[in-house]
Order: structure tokens, then C-alpha cells, then sequence
């Protein structure tokens, strides 16, 4: 049987894959956990950098956070989620165009992320009649109406 050489290539050729296959086998066990291990960071850095671009903010007037005016008929707050969008009291009939932003008082500007109320202000003040940057203490986020450098 051994003197058979095409028995002892068999016998090698199985045993030789039967080799390979238990190193396939002992790498594939050494990198799984690495595999495992190395997908989760990745996505939580490239998830913190995601986080980082949308909290680092948003910077133009489009990109406002949403907020919240005065009627100047009833009083109540009314929520302007975008700033392109009419400004349309939930309480009474006013609806008035975007623009009509700076007549009306700003109470609050809302956190796009976390909806916490934002700290707002105005850089120019003689210039702008709007606010021109909003930061989120809970969160960080912060807004510019546009960039300062
Ligand atoms: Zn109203
Ligand atoms: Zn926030």
C-alpha cells in the first residue's frame, strides 16, 4: 500500500487539505474576534466623526435652528421648524411669510439635536436683526449664520 505512489499522494493530498483546513479553520477563529472587535470601533468613529460634523453645526441662515416667535396678534409661541417656511401660528389665523422673521419677537431657538433651548445671539447688532449664532450647552451644537473666517 505505501509503495502505491498513487496511494500516498492520496493519502499525503488528503491529509495535506485536511492541514489547510484546520488552519483555515485556527485563523478564522484568531481573526473572528479581531473581525468583531475591529467593526464596532470603526463604526463608533466613524460614527463620532459623523456626530462631530453634525455637532461642530450648521453654518447660514437655511440651516437655522428651529424657532420660536411671538404672534404679534395673540401672544402664543409659534415654531418655525425651518427657516424657509411660513411662520404659522397654531392659536390664530396669522400666517406670515418667512421674511417677516425680524418683525416678529424670537423667543427661543431649539436645538436641532437635542432640543434644548439654545443660547442665541448677534454678532453685528447695529447690522442684523436676526441672531447670528446659537449654541447648545447641552449638546454643543452650535449655529452661525455664517462663517467668520
Ligand atoms: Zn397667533
Ligand atoms: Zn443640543
Amino acid at each position: 500500500m505505501a509503495g502505491d505512489p498513487r496511494g500516498l499522494a492520496a493519502a499525503l493530498g488528503s491529509a495535506g487539505s485536511r492541514l489547510i483546513a484546520s488552519l483555515r479553520w485556527l485563523l478564522a477563529r484568531l481573526l473572528a474576534p479581531l473581525r468583531t472587535g475591529d467593526g464596532p470601533n470603526k463604526f463608533r468613529l466613524s460614527s463620532v466623526e459623523t456626530h462631530t460634523t453634525t455637532i461642530d453645526g450648521d453654518t447660514g441662515w437655511p440651516y437655522r435652528p428651529p424657532a420660536t416667535l411671538r404672534c404679534p396678534e395673540c401672544g402664543s409661541g409659534i415654531l418655525q421648524p425651518d427657516s424657509r417656511e411660513d411662520i404659522d401660528c397654531p392659536t390664530c389665523s396669522v400666517t406670515l411669510p418667512p421674511e417677516r422673521f425680524t418683525d416678529l419677537e424670537l423667543l427661543a431657538l431649539t436645538c436641532p439635536i437635542c432640543r434644548t433651548r439654545m443660547q442665541h445671539g448677534r454678532r453685528h447688532p447695529e447690522t442684523f436683526e436676526v441672531p447670528e449664532w446659537a449654541t447648545c450647552h447641552n449638546c454643543q451644537y452650535h449655529w452661525e449664520f455664517k462663517h467668520f473666517y
